[in-house]
């Protein structure tokens, strides 16, 4: 069976979990009563069902083409992509003011996780451009967001975010791309940057590269690196595509996944591009698209999930292997579905748990982000940006780790169906395991837990995280739900102890603290999501 939209559970999320309608008085929130947001998922998920879900399969057999530095995107994408634009869907929570609907964030995020279970590859394309147009709304001059944001924010042009270079992944201290300025004010680019995604492809009138470089004479290191806006088209005074800038794809990866989505190899030469925000204060920028793109990629991690447990549990009903251990469940055929052996129901199981607990904890993490951005009340903006900041690295690694997991299950289940091609068993394990690896790998999200979020401002975020779970799990629960909570404290309780830990042992040894950092990240994903 097809990819379903999970709406009946994002339904009971925003109605009964985050309760949306009670913040009918913050600005932002105001305009989306429930009923609307629904209807609102109801028509992205006959989006990417409808639109995206047909095209996952042939985007992963045809994958991109390079012809001279012109890229091709698979059959569909282009279509696909004009009824996105069409139907205004890239421009879901972008401030009004930039032509956007002004929805919230929470609500993008349901769509951002639909399109991306219906076609991960797909959706990429504008996913990036989402975080590259918040870095560019963040930092950018008045003149560079009236050119660039409209136009971003429709999705008739994309960006991309260019950081990586053949030498430097994790480390962007070591980045070498340079840049020169110019007489009028502009700088000229030169280096080479690889694996960008949607670096090239025929989707978008124009590309809006967000290019990290070294202005001559900066100082080493990352104290030394800027920010650049690149077109691949420049911009004429009515906003109007010019002339080509020299800025090309001189290569596509092949790649274990996503080969819908174009991976490319960037070379800037003499490339022309405009400073972003002030000289060597680029990371800074970067950061707001890197931290919008790890929400994206923590929800990726669970739209793969959700495909793949899909489809696990559609082929567990239908293949006959077997009897039930506790009596035959299907007298008139030769065996039973697998879903009646308790193997096959823990993995299905185990899975669901991690999705829906997992969904709960993302939304609720991007109604703070909402209440952050727009709340009236300064203590509750700045409660809510100490979550954003603790628990976007939580998130990422710890839904992508589970992502994948979910989607090795789920490959499982279909025994061996789902080592060949014959079902879709497969593409969810190689397109999901990339999750772990961009926009920060996992390991390095661990790291940014332990040696920097947990100790920020004395560590106010996450002594509130902890209070906040003690009022929950403090308050009198029902009977049937009480095992539950009672876990969920047990499970808070261990999470003190083991942040106690770090702080007492990553002081005396780093190295302490940085062995246990992806334990500690997943003890503190669970617990979250529990
Ligand atoms: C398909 C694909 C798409 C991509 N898209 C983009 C894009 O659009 N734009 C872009 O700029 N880049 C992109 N990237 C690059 C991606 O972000 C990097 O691959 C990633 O940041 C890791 O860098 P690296 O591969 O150089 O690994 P390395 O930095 O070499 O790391 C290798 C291993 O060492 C570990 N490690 C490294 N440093 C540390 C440390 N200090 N402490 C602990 N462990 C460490 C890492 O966790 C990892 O396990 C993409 C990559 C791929 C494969």
């Amino acid at each position: 069976m097809a990819y379903r939209p999970p709406l009946r559970d994002y339904g009971f999320l925003f109605r009964d979990v985050l309760k949306l309608d009670d913040y009918s008085a913050v600005p932002g929130l105001a305009d989306a009563p429930v009923d609307l947001v629904e209807q609102v998922i109801e028509a992205a998920g006959d989006f990417a069902a409808g639109v995206l879900a047909p095209l996952n399969s042939t985007g992963d057999k045809t994958g991109c083409r390079l012809d001279g530095n012109t890229v091709s995107t698979p059959p569909g994408f282009k279509d696909a992509y004009d009824k996105l634009v069409e139907g205004g869907w890239p421009a879901m929570s972008v401030d009004p003011q930039w032509g956007g609907q002004g929805l919230p964030y929470v609500v993008s995020v349901a769509f951002m996780e639909m399109s991306s279970s219906a076609n991960m590859a797909f959706s990429m394309y504008p996913g990036l451009t989402r975080g590259a147009l918040a870095a560019l709304e963040f930092g950018a001059s008045d003149d560079i967001k009236t050119t660039y944001l409209p136009r971003m924010a429709t999705g008739e042009w994309a960006g991309t975010m260019n950081l990586t270079e053949p030498h430097c992944g994790t480390d962007l201290g070591m980045l070498r791309t340079k840049a020169v300025p110019q007489a009028d004010g502009s700088y000229k680019l030169s280096g080479q940057k690889i694996w960008i995604s949607g670096g090239e492809q025929d989707l978008t009138e124009n590309i809006v590269h967000l290019v990290l470089a070294r202005i001559e004479g900066a100082p080493a290191g990352v104290k030394g690196i800027s920010l650049f806006v690149v077109p691949k088209f420049l911009p004429k005074p009515d906003g109007t595509i010019g002339a080509r800038n020299t800025v090309s794809c001189v290569g596509l990866e092949d790649k274990m996944g996503i080969h819908g989505n174009s991976t490319c190899v960037i070379h800037h030469e003499a490339s022309t591009g405009w400073l972003v925000g002030a000289e060597n204060g680029g990371l800074k920028i970067m950061f707001v698209m890197m931290n919008e793109a790890r929400l994206g990629v923590a929800v990726q991690g669970l739209s793969q999930g959700e495909a793949a447990n899909q489809a696990a549990a559609d082929f567990a009903r239908d293949r006959l292997q077997g009897r039930s251990l506790t009596g035959v469940k299907n007298p008139d055929g030769p065996a039973d579905p697998i879903v009646a052996h308790p193997d096959v129901r823990r993995m299905l199981m185990n899975s669901r748990a991690i999705i829906e607990g997992g969904r709960a904890f993302m939304l609720w993490t991007a109604l703070n982000a909402d209440l952050a951005r727009h709340h009236p009340d300064e203590a509750v903006r700045s409660k809510a940006a100490d979550y954003m900041g603790l628990l976007t690295p939580v998130l990422k690694a710890y839904l992508t780790d589970q992502g994948f997991q979910t989607a090795s299950d789920a490959l499982q289940v279909h025994g061996g169906s789902g080592f060949t091609e014959h079902f879709p068993a497969s593409q969810y394990v190689r397109d999901s395991r990339i999750t772990m690896i961009y926009e920060g790998t996992n390991g390095v999200q661990a790291l940014d837990l332990v040696g920097r979020k947990l100790a920020t401002n004395g560590g106010r975020a996450v002594m509130s995280f902890f209070a906040e779970i003690d009022a929950y799990t403090g308050k009198d629960h029902d009977a049937a739900i009480k095992p539950f909570v009672d876990g969920a404290a047990a499970a808070k309780a261990q999470l003190q102890e083991a942040t106690l830990w770090l702080m007492q042992n990553g002081m005396a040894n780093p190295d302490n603290a940085g062995a246990a950092s992806t334990d500690y990240l997943h003890l503190f994903g669970l617990t979250g999501l529990a």
